[in-house]
């Protein structure tokens, strides 16, 4: 997904996450994000053992990652990458972002969150460096200020605040959370995930007893 002879004025985007599942709010972030940007493509890159998540509650990465190649198939511009999920140890985000950095040559990165994670960019190993190596698009998320990340960030790092770009897009208030609890009780998911992930979830029976 990385083309072996990257132009220098290539945009890459970056979607991380644990996608336990995938659904369309991480879809629609990067969509937006995408085409506001300018970007080559955008490579989801699901969390191997995530550092800030209990082991032994996240899905197989298996399963986590099959479901996010199903839900970018159709997206010419979407691709997944295993590099996380390959990984024995704990994946970071500066990692991460440095092995795609190394490979991309000089292309510009992006990497795409939410608002909520990115409120805690300032706790993430090495987020100076973090914030060196990539340009954040920062995207609404419902029940997340994206005036109060400016505020704080303003604050904490100014010379930063050109690094983090904020971006409104259309609210949805989607949660993996919230599909691994419907599936969890066997109430429906359809229309919140896309019809692949959703039969898989079904055929798989992931998420029953998770409650
Ligand atoms: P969980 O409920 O398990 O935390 P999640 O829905 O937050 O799952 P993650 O895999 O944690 O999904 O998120 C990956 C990235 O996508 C994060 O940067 C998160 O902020 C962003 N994101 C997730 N859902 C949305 C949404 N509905 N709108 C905007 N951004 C989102
Ligand atoms: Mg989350």
């Amino acid at each position: 997904m990385i083309r072996k002879r990257e132009p220098h004025n290539a945009k890459i985007g970056l979607m991380g996450g644990t996608f336990d599942p995938i659904h369309y709010g991480h879809l629609v972030s990067a969509e937006v994000a995408r085409q506001q940007f300018a970007l080559d493509r955008v490579i989801f890159v699901p969390a191997g053992v995530p550092p800030h998540k209990q082991e032994g509650k996240v899905t197989a990465a298996r399963h986590r990652y099959l479901m996010t190649v199903m839900a970018v198939m159709s997206n010419p511009y979407f691709y997944v990458s295993s590099y996380e999920v390959d990984k024995k140890e704990p994946s970071y985000t500066i990692d991460t972002v440095r092995h795609f950095a190394q490979k991309a040559g000089g292309a510009g990165l992006y990497f795409i969150t939410g608002a909520d994670a990115i409120m805690d960019l300032l706790t993430w190993k090495d987020y100076e460096a973090l914030l060196e190596a990539c340009t954040f698009i920062a995207v609404s998320r419902p029940g997340y200020s994206l005036e109060r990340l400016r505020e704080i960030l303003g604050r904490r790092c100014p010379q930063y605040l050109d690094k983090v770009h904020m971006l409104e897009i259309p609210a949805l208030a989607i949660s993996s959370t919230f599909i691994r609890e419907r599936a969890a009780l066997g109430k429906t998911i359809r229309y919140l995930t896309p019809d692949p992930v959703e039969r898989y979830i079904k055929k798989e029976g992931l998420y029953l007893n998770r409650l």
